[in-house]
């Protein structure tokens, strides 16, 4: 793949490969959210209008479920927020959110690997394996830090 063409031929590539038809909705709907990274349904579905002006949002909504269960989308539901997208997969990176704005930040997994986060059992009582530990940092962005007032239970 060259990078004049873009991610579109490895998200063909990767549609083909899970028995999915290479369509102008799934391709419009995955452009828009690597254009538009963590960003909730409706913003994608008007993004993904530009370029295709007849898409529905019954049809955006089904593409970006199939997409995430195939793991060729992620999505994460910060608290108070409607569900985010992105094409960031595959890796373990976690999110910051600003509490003020709402603004998603990615944040290197400082381990690479899930779980990052071990549990401490009890040695002799484990009742679960662990596979993913979901890290969501909370915080105040540089933007808001400038130009607004913190929240009072906030501390600098
Ligand atoms: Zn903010
Ligand atoms: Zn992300």
């Amino acid at each position: 793949m060259t990078e004049s063409n873009g991610p579109q031929e490895a998200w063909a590539a990767a549609l083909r490969a899970h028995g999915r038809r290479v369509t102008k909705q799934r391709l419009a709907v995955l452009a828009a959210v690597e254009r538009h990274p963590h960003s909730p349904a409706e913003h994608i579905l008007a993004a993904a209008r530009e370029e295709l002006p007849e898409l529905t949002a019954q049809s955006v909504y089904v593409v970006l479920g199939d997409l995430t269960d195939l793991h060729m989308l992620r999505r994460f539901e910060p608290p108070h927020s409607p569900a985010l997208y992105e094409t960031r997969v595959g890796d373990n990176h976690h999110h910051a959110v600003c509490i003020s704005c709402g603004r998603v930040e990615d944040v290197e997994c400082a381990v690479g690997h899930a779980p990052c986060l071990t549990p401490h059992w009890d040695e002799d009582a484990k009742p679960m394996t662990i596979q993913i530990a979901d890290v969501l940092y909370q915080g105040i962005c540089q933007e808001c830090q400038r130009t607004q007032k913190l929240p009072s239970n906030v501390q600098q």
